[in-house]
Parts: structure tokens; sequence; C-alpha cells
């Protein structure tokens, strides 16, 4: 089990993944929040029920599969059916979070996270580090990346925690402004760093 946890987060378009796979060639094992919460509500998960339950059967598509557009629409639109998915959703998504970074073996392990800092994720995590670029650039990336218009990444942009507050509670900030080669340096630095903290961190715990 990997004993010493780093969340990384970031802003829509920032880079996370893209940083997470330069870790991954290092041999560091994550946990990706966003799948764990597409997992929860899978069909056959007691989540999916209750889901069905509440809001009736055409919040499914065809398939069986929960309809994502649909429940986005009416959480949108109501923040009390918002409140009660999240009391439901948040305490199973933090569940097998823990179970998922308890199955890591490398020395220490990633908590992929978007919302790591808004839902207060950190408190699972021993460092948290920030991939960081300005918003224009999250802006024309995002764009890029899902040929969608300014204005739905914008939407985005805004639920999220403002990039100065991000910046005050990270413990390390990548600057993702840079060609993705020449990160390399910066996150072989980093990963030396987490490892001799993986490394304290256990050295303590059997003392
Ligand atoms: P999301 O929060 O939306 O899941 P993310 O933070 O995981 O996004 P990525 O998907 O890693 O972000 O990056 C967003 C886009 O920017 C991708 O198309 C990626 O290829 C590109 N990108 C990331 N880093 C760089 C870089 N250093 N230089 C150029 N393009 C980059």
């Amino acid at each position: 089990m990997s004993g010493y946890i780093v969340g990384l987060t970031g802003g829509i378009g920032s880079g996370k993944t893209t940083v997470a796979n330069l870790f991954h060639d290092l041999g560091v094992q994550s946990v990706d929040a966003d799948l764990v919460a597409r997992e929860v509500v899978m069909p056959g998960e007691p989540a999916l029920a209750a889901i069905v339950e509440h809001f009736g059967a055409g919040i499914l598509q065809q398939d069986g599969q929960l309809d994502r557009a649909v429940l986005r629409a009416k959480i949108f639109a109501d923040a009390a059916e918002k409140q009660w998915l999240n009391q439901l959703l948040h305490p199973l998504i933090r569940q097998r979070l823990l179970q998922q970074l308890q199955q890591c073996t490398s020395s220490y392990a990633l908590l992929i996270a978007p919302l790591l800092l808004e839902n207060k994720l950190q408190t699972y995590t021993d460092r948290v580090l920030v991939v960081d670029v300005p918003e224009v650039l999250q802006l024309s990336r995002t764009m890029q990346r899902d040929q969608v218009p300014a204005e739905q990444v914008q939407n985005i942009l805004q639920s999220q925690i403002a990039r100065p507050e991000r910046l005050h509670l990270a413990d390390d900030v990548l600057l993702n402004t840079v060609p993705v080669f020449e990160l390399q340096p910066q996150i072989q630095q980093l990963h030396s760093r987490y490892q001799q903290f993986a490394k304290e961190k256990l050295a303590k715990s059997s003392t």
C-alpha cells in the first residue's frame, strides 16, 4: 500500500492528465476521482438504483446507463436536487477512492481530482500539487481538445475554485505553459522529493 498520497489538481484543461501520464512513466500509480465518480453510478450499483427511484426511469439511457446530460440539467436547475445527489454520491466516491488508493503499491500514489479542493479531498492527501496555467490557455486548450465553444468552458471555469485560491492551497505548483517534453525535469524533481517524503513518513510511522 502506498503510504503517501499526493493530490493532483488544477482547473479544467490545465494539464492534470498530461502531468499524471508523466508520473505514470516513472512508475507512479494513481486513482482518478472522475473515473471513480463514474464507477459508482454504473448499472448494478446501488447508487444508480437510488437515482432512478428518486428521479424516475427517464434518468436512464436506452442501454440502462445513467443519462448524465439529463441528470446535469435536473441538478443545474435545482439546488436541493444537487444537494440530494451530492449527499448520496460523495460518501460512496470517497469510500471507493480510499479503497483504490489502498491498493496502490508505488512508494507514493496520486489522487487525481479536478475538484480536490472544492470537495475538500485534500484531507486524504499528504500534499497538494497544483497544475497551473493562465485562464486563457485553459480556455484555448480545452476548446481545441473538446471542440466546444468558449462559453461552455467559461461556465465550468467559473464553477471551479478561483485560481489565486487554488494556488494559495497548493504545496507545489507545476506551471504548465511550456511544451510537454520540457516538463520532464520538473516532474523528475517532484518525483524525487515525493519519494523522499514517503520514505520519511514510513520511517516516522515505524518508530
Ligand atoms: P480536464 O480537467 O478537462 O480533465 P486536464 O487538466 O486533465 O483537463 P489535459 O487533458 O491533460 O488537462 O490537457 C488539456 C489539453 O491541453 C489536452 O489537449 C492536452 O494535450 C493539452 N496540453 C496539456 N499540457 C500541454 C502542454 N504543456 N503543451 C501543449 N498542450 C498541452
